[in-house]
């Protein structure tokens, strides 16, 4: 495995394989590995000959009382990690490398970034998708992996790319979740083992909502009532926000409609969780 921490060096290694005709698979990433990460790259390793994954904890997309300072690093346990997934080149700029002094160009992708996790964390998608389309011009990837479990920012990427005609194919990819059902992220190591129980409200209350679909309700109002109440049993919970919404626009439905998609945003003490279920 190769690893690379300047541009430079990263575009001479994938010019070569890009010569020898092969297909180069990016996944973009923040690091601090779990199982959703590993299953992304070895995805990539089915879909593409060579796997380049990125680590890079964005500044730009976290606002100024947001957790970039705390965010969790571990480089080296990465690096193993990645080893281990048998990942061909993993690129570790530094914040330099990316945003040298003077930088002011960024990518807003407007409709689709404005509600969810864009209402409550304004500029976020703007870092996401001028992080994700500089990745793209640097690396030149044929396919990248993103998780349906950032399901706005897959679909905020998916315009970006429609939009600006990158010849990328974006592949999503299922959330994958620990063994009680908690999607895995790299924030859940702020939980302390009582929030940790806490912190499952979020798929009990997706649970909630599969049932009420399947039984027939349509009122996005009474669903996201019932979520919320669910939600408000635990301790230490505050809702950012529950949305009913279509999957491609993220437009918020009044009455359910399938296909939707149920998406929220809870805090569990000063940690804010994501997660979401699409129903066809
Ligand atoms: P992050 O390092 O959190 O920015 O995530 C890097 C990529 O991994 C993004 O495309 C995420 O959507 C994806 N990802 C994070 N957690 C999961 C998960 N539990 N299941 C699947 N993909 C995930």
């Amino acid at each position: 495995m190769k690893t690379a921490s300047s541009k430079s060096e990263l575009r001479e290694i994938v010019r070569q394989w890009k010569r020898a005709g092969q297909i180069i698979g990016l996944v973009p990433t923040m690091g601090y590995f779990h199982k959703g990460h590993i299953s992304l790259m070895e995805r990539c390793r089915e879909l593409a000959d060579k796997v380049v994954v990125s680590i890079f904890v964005n500044p730009a997309q976290f606002g100024p009382e947001e957790d970039l300072d705390r965010y969790p690093r571990d480089i080296e346990r990465d690096l193993s990690l990645s080893k281990d997934a048998r990942v061909d080149l993993v690129f570790v700029p530094d914040a330099m490398e990316l945003y040298p002094p003077g930088f002011q160009t960024w990518v807003v992708v407007e409709e689709v970034s404005q509600g969810l996790c864009g209402a409550s964390r304004p500029g976020h998608f703007r870092g996401v998708a001028t992080i994700v389309a500089k990745l793209f011009n640097i690396v030149q990837p044929d396919l990248a992996l993103f998780g349906e479990k950032d399901y706005q920012q897959l679909q905020v990427i998916r315009q970006m790319v429609r939009d600006l005609d990158f010849p990328v194919e974006v592949v999503g990819h299922p959330t994958v979740r620990e063994v009680d059902g908690l999607a895995m992220s790299s924030r859940n190591s702020y939980l302390s083992p009582s929030q940790r129980q806490t912190a499952l409200c979020l798929k009990e209350a997706l649970d909630l909502a599969e049932e009420m679909i399947h039984k027939g309700e349509q009122d996005a109002e009474i669903i996201k009532k019932e979520m919320a109440g669910l939600i408000q049993g635990y301790p230490e919970t505050r809702i950012d926000y529950i949305v009913i919404a279509e999957p491609d626009t993220l437009t918020p439905m009044e009455r359910v409609d399938l296909p939707a998609i149920v998406a929220l945003a809870v805090f569990v003490g000063e940690t804010r969780l994501i997660d979401n279920r699409l129903f066809h």
